[in-house]
């Protein structure tokens, strides 16, 4: 077959255009109405392991050309939700050890 946007001869599987990237329409759902799985996926992950939900978030986004856009905007919010739950996760850590560090000072202070 060819492409219907460049006539680049295309392999009959393909489902986007390697020449110009334009979906092909192959396998009777047209690339644009195709879910971004890896989106979605990582927009849910993002509040429950925000380091996966970051990864797979970062990889729908690249994707999200492949589907026509579709899960652009989810993906740039599951970055945005997984590097918010990150930072919040780390400064937790600190605030906790910090705590821990000066409960240990306050317990060394009794002895002294
Ligand atoms: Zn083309």
């Amino acid at each position: 077959m060819y492409c219907s946007n460049c006539g680049k001869e295309l392999n009959d599987n393909a489902v986007i255009c390697p020449g110009c990237g334009v979906p092909t329409g192959k396998n009777g759902i047209p690339a644009q109405e195709k879910m971004n799985v890896l989106a979605i996926v990582g927009f849910v992950l993002a509040f429950f392991i925000p380091v996966a939900g970051l990864i797979c978030s970062i990889i729908g986004k690249n994707k999200a050309d492949e589907y026509g856009g579709n899960g652009k905007s989810l993906a740039t919010a599951g970055i945005a939700i997984s590097i918010a739950e990150i930072v919040i996760i780390v400064l937790s850590v600190i605030l906790i050890i910090a705590l821990a560090f000066t409960g240990v000072l306050a317990g060394l202070s009794m002895w002294a």
